[in-house]
């Protein structure tokens, strides 16, 4: 039987090319999503991957989320915590709602989301978790003290749950992206992209969602089954940790 994979914020951007690969790959996907419900609509019509409604930050809904996935698609083998929001500002102007709302989804919403999901991997002795961190959890970046900070937690989350994993046949990594061509990152102005952005990439481009997304598939694979605790870096160069 197909294993089941559930993507968070899995209806556009990277997580929608994570829950295509993965779908192609033979996986039985859910795909996750807050609120946007034209765009979840519209990419189910296109991938037939089934959409499921609710926040990462709220511990409850996550609860009930994974019971109806369960119910649904069946029992889920295969985490992709990849739901992420930015607001950013310098921090001397920074509101405690710009910090909460960012720790709330980037970082709680990782906790909620595996809290709920790990029981179930536990009792099966098998479970695969990805999160999509930041390289701007790495070296930190101007303007997102918020985003930063969440992401450098996931990269603790999850080496120090890679460890409690790892005899119940759980693997838990993270990718740090660098800069991906999503619409976010598209709508920034052409001069900027071209002048600032670009010139800080040693390959010259932007990466593609489907680049992250077979990172994913990779570290969902049974021939990744030594990897945990890891952090697959992509980001053309970027920064090396
Ligand atoms: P997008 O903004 O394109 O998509 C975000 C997705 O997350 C949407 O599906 C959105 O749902 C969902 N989402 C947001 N908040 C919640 C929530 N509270 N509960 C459930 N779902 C939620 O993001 P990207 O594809 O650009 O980024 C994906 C991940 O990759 C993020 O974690 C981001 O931080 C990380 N990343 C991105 C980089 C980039 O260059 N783009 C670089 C490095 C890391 P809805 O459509 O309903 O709003």
């Amino acid at each position: 039987m197909a294993r089941v994979a559930l993507v968070t914020g899995g209806t556009r951007g990277i997580g929608a090319a994570i829950a295509t690969g993965l779908k192609e790959a033979g996986y039985a996907v859910a795909a996750n999503y807050a609120g946007n419900d034209d765009k979840a609509r519209a990419f189910t019509d296109e991938t037939g991957i089934k959409a499921f409604k609710w926040s990462v930050a709220d511990y409850e809904a996550c609860k009930a989320g994974i019971v109806q996935v369960e119910d649904e698609i069946g029992p889920v083998d295969v985490l992709i915590n990849n739901a992420g929001i930015t607001r950013d500002a310098m921090f001397h102007k920074m509101t405690p709602e710009q910090w909460h709302e960012v720790i709330g989804t980037n970082l709680t919403g990782v906790f909620n989301m595996t809290h709920c999901a790990w029981p179930g991997m536990r009792s099966r002795k098998f479970g695969r978790v990805i999160t999509i961190s930041s390289i701007n959890g790495q070296k930190g970046q101007a303007g997102q003290a918020n985003y930063s900070a969440a992401k450098a937690g996931d990269l603790g989350f999850t080496k120090a749950l890679a460890q409690e994993g790892a005899r119940a046949g759980i693997t838990v990594n993270a990718i740090c992206p660098g800069y991906i061509g999503t619409e976010m990152v598209r709508a920034i102005d052409e001069k900027v992209l071209n002048d600032r952005i670009l010139p800080q990439i040693p390959v010259g481009r932007l990466g593609e969602p489907e680049e992250v997304a077979r990172c994913v598939k990779f570290l969902a694979s049974d021939d990744a089954g030594f990897i945990t605790g890891a952090t697959i870096t992509a980001n053309g160069g970027q920064f090396f940790v």
